[in-house]
């Protein structure tokens, strides 16, 4: 079967930015299962299966507009130190969810100057082209149950 909307799609991917290291990949896991054209993968990889067949490998690099958007200057924030009561350390590299912009997201502590505390709202890969090597594993319709929801079910999940 080929991939088109409203498909339910297992993938195996390695995914690497442009010096080659490894950021993520499902090799040696339970493959990624998503369901097509619903925007539940990101909107490069997603293009980039359409249309291709169970079986199929390729390699894909993704601008990050099509990925994790651009790195956004204005996603960085300086706040006061005193905003983090009840937190004993506060350290670079931090993450904490927060209420950005966007909707709720994740935001990294990246400088400590005193009692400023610079945030980092952007996205941990954003601003970085990713490459994905992908094999097809699986590609059927998906149930009424997942088209409802918007996402796929996988073994034992009855949501
Ligand atoms: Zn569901």
């Amino acid at each position: 079967m080929k991939v088109a909307d409203n498909m339910a799609v297992s993938i195996h991917y390695t995914l690497t930015n442009d010096e080659g290291e490894v950021i993520d990949s499902s090799v040696g896991n339970a493959p990624l299962m998503y369901l097509h054209g619903n925007g539940n993968i990101i909107s490069g990889l997603e293009q980039a299966l359409h249309g291709k067949a169970t079986g199929e490998q390729f390699t894909v690099r993704i601008p990050a507009e099509d990925a994790y958007g651009e790195f956004m200057e204005d996603r960085l924030q300086v706040i006061a130190r005193e905003m983090f009561e009840g937190i004993d350390v506060i350290e670079v590299g931090m993450q904490f969810h927060a209420d950005v912009s966007e909707g709720p997201g994740v935001v990294t502590i990246v400088a400590i100057d005193g009692d400023d505390i610079t945030i980092d709202g952007n996205h941990p890969l954003a601003g970085v082209p990713l490459t994905f090597d992908v094999e097809i594993i699986e590609v059927r319709p998906a149930s009424p149950d997942e088209l409802n929801h918007g996402h796929v079910h996988g073994e034992g999940c009855q949501h």
